[in-house]
């Protein structure tokens, strides 16, 4: 634990009172959305200026202090947990929107903007944020960033990493950083902005962000489809892929959607039960666009891919059938899931499955299992549930011990142990199932460069030597 001295000493750096030792506040900021590792850290500093994240920086190495950066603490890895003393940074004093250029489409954040209100002030201004999920009412840009956060529409418009046109960044060695000069070309050697983002907070603070806007969709569209069998979902999104520009394309098992029907605010999407249900949504911008998703719906009962469907006529139905998807993840936390977040290359993604599955029906029989995930990138969401008679610990051990398996099967695949959630505490023992030995070299002198005391929140993404 850090001295109380240099506590003391970092209440001179900051405003009054944004100093925090309190046990509700050490617990609340020190943990994020695993509630894995329990949390200890030192204190909680809420910086209001990025000239205050500097000397916070400075005092860090100076003392030999371990930062652990806090955003919304929506994060599934454990990237944000303070579990061993460290001051955690939080920046919920650092959450203005400070400007917006309608001609170039860009808002200036700070870290601690909600992804929500970027998405509201987009909407505002006739435009669109396109970077979703599940998360976004609570999780913070300066989250979204440090994690390269995916969600439900990358398949049209790519992850947080394309929508960032520039960054200012304290960096672990105290430096602030203006990267990229919110440019749209710029070759002038290494895009060190790509560098922080996914980075974990483990270069340094993102303390500004240009992010990009884009033109706001028309007459959004949703389809939910239920499948026979597994196999049947990859034809169907070849199937609209061929005819429609998809804005998102889902996937959920049945007991994905009996958890979800369980919590009975939720209109079930048909009659006929199916094993897995495909989400589908398209911009309907006129009449046509609509014909060609109808025809391509009757084309794949024809071909026995889909038993039943549906497609939203208003917006209420829109927001009622993303919402059996969206609420996975929070109903689901009820019986404390052990997540898996894996990737493979999308035409791979029928045969990966069906080696993980029978993994995981060998290994985890006395577990429920629930599959969903953003199918149309070849991500996959393999959460297994914990057993209500069973501790948290023995049930996290007993899940990390098939980890091995289903890693060397993410490995023989090239794919990624983690898609879109990162590495964080929880995946570091399994990097070298995505990466060699070499990048992971690489990587470890690239994190020198930028925080050569390893102040930086160490332990994550690489394991304590
Ligand atoms: C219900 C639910 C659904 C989700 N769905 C998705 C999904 O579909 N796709 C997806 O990608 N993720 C998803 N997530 C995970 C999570 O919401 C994202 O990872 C999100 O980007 C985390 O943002 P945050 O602000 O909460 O970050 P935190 O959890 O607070 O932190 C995440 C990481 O970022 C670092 N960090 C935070 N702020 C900064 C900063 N200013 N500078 C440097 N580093 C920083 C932290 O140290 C940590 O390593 C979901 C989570 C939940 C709970």
């Amino acid at each position: 634990m850090t001295h109380p001295a240099v506590i003391d000493e970092l209440m001179t750096l900051v405003d009054p009172g944004k100093v925090l030792t309190d046990p509700a506040s050490l617990e609340a900021y020190g943990k994020d959305w695993t509630k894995h590792y329990p949390p200890a850290p030192s204190a909680i500093v809420l910086p209001k200026t990025l000239e205050q994240v500097q000397a916070i920086v400075a005092w860090a190495n100076r003392h030999q202090v371990a930062l652990v950066p806090s955003g919304g603490r929506t994060g599934l890895s454990a990237g944000a947990v303070a579990a061993n003393g460290e001051v955690v940074v939080a920046f919920d004093y650092m959450n203005q929107i400070l400007s917006f250029n309608e001609f170039d489409r860009t808002v200036v954040c700070q870290p601690g903007v909600v992804t929500r209100q970027l998405q509201q002030f987009a909407e505002d201004h006739g435009l669109y944020y396109p970077v979703d999920f599940a998360s976004s009412g609570s999780s913070q840009i300066g989250g979204n960033i440090a994690t390269n956060a995916g969600g439900i529409k990358v398949i049209r418009y790519g992850m947080t990493r394309n929508w960032v046109a520039g960054l200012k960044v304290v960096t672990g060695k105290g430096d602030l950083l203006e990267l990229n000069k919110d440019l749209i070309k710029n070759a002038t050697g290494y895009d060190l902005r790509q560098l922080f983002i996914g980075a974990e907070g483990t270069l340094g603070f993102v303390v500004e962000a240009t992010m990009r806007l884009d033109r706001a969709p028309r007459n959004l569209t949703a389809m939910v489809l239920g499948t026979p069998d597994f196999d049947s979902i990859m034809p169907v999104l070849h199937a609209f892929q061929g005819r429609l520009d998809l804005t998102a394309f889902e996937f959920f098992s049945d007991k994905a959607l009996a958890k979800v029907m369980g919590r009975g605010d939720v209109p079930p999407p048909f009659d006929t039960d199916c094993p897995f249900y495909a989400l589908l949504e398209f911009e309907a911008s006129n009449e046509d666009v609509a014909n060609d998703a109808l025809a391509t719906f009757e084309h794949c009962v024809e071909q026995g891919w889909v038993l039943d469907g549906v497609m939203s006529q208003s917006e209420t139905q829109l927001k009622n059938l993303w919402k059996l998807r969206e609420y996975i993840s929070e109903t689901i936390s009820h019986w404390t899931p052990y997540k898996n977040d894996i990737s493979v290359t999308v035409s791979k993604v029928p045969a990966f499955l069906r080696d993980i599955d029978a993994i995981v029906a060998q290994h985890y029989p006395d577990y429920e299992v629930v599959w969903y995930g953003h199918i149309g990138d070849g991500n996959l969401h393999l959460n297994i549930l914990k057993p209500d008679d069973m501790s948290k610990d023995a049930f996290f051990a007993s899940c990390a011990r098939v980890n091995k398996w289903v890693f060397e099967i993410v490995e023989r695949y090239n794919g990624s142990i983690s898609a879109e959630h990162g590495v964080g505490m929880t995946k570091r023992d399994y990097l070298g199932y995505s990466r060699s030995a070499d990048e992971i070299a690489c990587m470890k002198a690239i994190k020198a460069v930028f925080d050569p005391n390893g102040i930086m929140n160490p332990g994550k993404i690489f394991a304590p030597e």
